[in-house]
């Protein structure tokens, strides 16, 4: 690669304004760092049990605006929290807490379903293409003396309020309480479960410390100054990411069912302390549904990477399939979908090996930053990448594929397809050996090698690759 090369593959010249869809004001805006290093922070998995494939959508999407972020000349410090404690059933602060339930049903420590299922999560991660090593994953347990903090501040403050089963945000102190997402409170408050907490001074006012039981002895507790407990979940993320990024971060992601209630509870606990905007840009994916219905444990519908790489598989078709619909549409998950998205996967890994090498094309990486600046349109990116395929040298298509991660050089291997004449060459070379007609089986061996493959003799037959 001359130096030029270098150059225009390390800083693209041709870069359109990044624009993003901003939940907080509904508007696509211009992305600008509010000071130096892009601060993003991810909501993370609770770890009581295997990550589903919907659940992946959103860190397939936080790694796409990362890269994203790189490739237009950013520097990136990203979180993912990690849930480990006190995330209850449901949002209302009612209900066992998961992380306890998991553990109690399965007769093993919280901490230990926690760190085994944070590992499967990794390795989800590894094998989606999102790079890991670039992301900090704070466990929430770590940070419980950070979250206490933040609760004896709002209790300072006059935020805070105790009860009997623990400690509330006033949302009646906070006005502009629910403004993320224009968040009807009259429907969330006619929709909600008829068991609301009395106590409560208003129906959406969140527990930021919850006591535990009286004669129940949890695996997961804490000393505290109004008693022995755990955290309410929303106040878990506020803690890290003052702790790790700072008082105000510029991006915020998560899944659309986190506008309404979780994340608008992060901006009134963080901003009744702060009063600055907690966080720039709001940005949320769309769910998936499999076969048409929501995801669902009681449904039995639920898929998992792993059953996707069982069937043969790339995992990265998963991300291939995720890319191929907006992040900000629902996307409806069928096998025929990810064999489509396998397949396409196949040809664009053959496309990149076979192809010429060669400058970036300039023209070419304009329409594709275009399509990408403008709130990352991944299925424009992909169908310009098919339009112009023909035309394309492995340089601009590595060059593309910073932004969509879709090519990885473990995977590449195992993918590289084998031209029907190659295999033809090779099924004929294996009838000589059989026949020990061993001159004709080396001149086949030769006419192999010519194509740019190789055939290698192994207990299980012959196996061909790439030269
Ligand atoms: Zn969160």
């Amino acid at each position: 690669m001359s130096f030029l090369d270098f150059f225009f593959t390390l800083k693209p010249s041709n870069l359109p304004p990044l624009e993003f869809k901003n939940t907080l004001s509904g508007n696509l805006e211009v992305f600008e760092p509010i000071n130096g290093a892009v601060k993003m922070y991810n909501c993370g998995p609770t770890v009581y049990d295997r990550q589903h494939i919907g659940n992946m959508r959103p860190y397939v999407f936080a790694d796409l605006i990362r890269r994203t972020l790189a490739v237009w000349g950013f520097k990136v410090k990203q979180v993912i929290n990690i849930t480990d404690v006190g995330h209850l059933v449901s949002d209302a602060d009612e209900g066992e807490d998961k992380m306890e339930k998991s553990a109690k049903a399965a007769g093993r420590k919280a901490q230990d379903i926690a760190k085994e299922i944070t590992e499967l999560f990794f390795q989800d991660l590894d094998e989606l293409g999102i790079e890991r090593t670039k992301i900090e994953f704070p466990r929430a347990t770590q940070y419980i003396d950070q979250q206490i903090a933040l609760v004896k501040g709002l209790e300072e403050k006059g935020y805070a309020y105790k009860i009997s089963d623990g400690m509330y945000f006033d949302t009646a102190k906070f006005p502009q309480y629910g403004k993320l997402g224009h968040i009807d409170l009259k429907g969330l408050e006619a929709g909600a479960r008829v068991e609301e907490n009395m106590e409560k001074r208003n129906p959406h006012d969140f527990a930021l410390w919850k006591f535990s039981k009286t004669g129940e002895k949890r695996q997961q507790e804490w000393k505290s100054p109004w008693g022995k407990g755990f955290p309410g979940w929303h106040i878990e993320c506020t803690a890290m990411i003052f702790e790790i990024l700072g008082k105000q971060i510029d991006i915020h992601t998560g899944g659309v069912d986190h506008i309404p209630v979780h994340h608008n509870n992060e901006i009134a606990q963080a901003e009744a302390l702060t009063h600055k905007q907690y966080a720039k840009y709001w940005m949320h994916n769309e769910h998936i549904t499999i076969e048409g219905k929501k995801i669902s444990k009681s449904l039995g519908n639920t898929v998992y990477l792993q059953q996707l790489t069982d069937k043969g598989f790339s995992p990265r078709s998963l991300r291939y399939w995720f890319l191929t619909s907006h992040y900000r549409t629902p996307a409806n998950f069928t096998w025929e979908a990810i064999e489509g998205a396998n397949t396409a996967l196949r040809r664009l890994m053959t496309h990149y090996h076979e192809a010429p090498a060669g400058r970036v094309d300039q023209d070419f990486m304009q329409k594709f930053y275009t399509a990408i600046a403008n709130d990352l349109d991944t299925p424009k990116a992909l169908a310009l990448v098919w339009e112009n395929i023909k035309m394309l040298n492995k340089q601009t298509l590595a060059q593309a594929d910073k932004v969509l991660g879709l090519l990885d050089s473990k995977q590449q291997k195992e993918m590289t397809v084998i031209p029907d004449e190659v295999q033809a060459l090779a099924n004929e070379r294996e009838e000589a050996r059989t026949a020990k007609n061993f001159a004709r089986s080396d001149e086949l061996r030769q006419a192999i090698e010519d194509k740019g493959f190789m055939v290698k003799d192994t207990s299980e037959g012959p196996k061909l690759s790439k030269k």
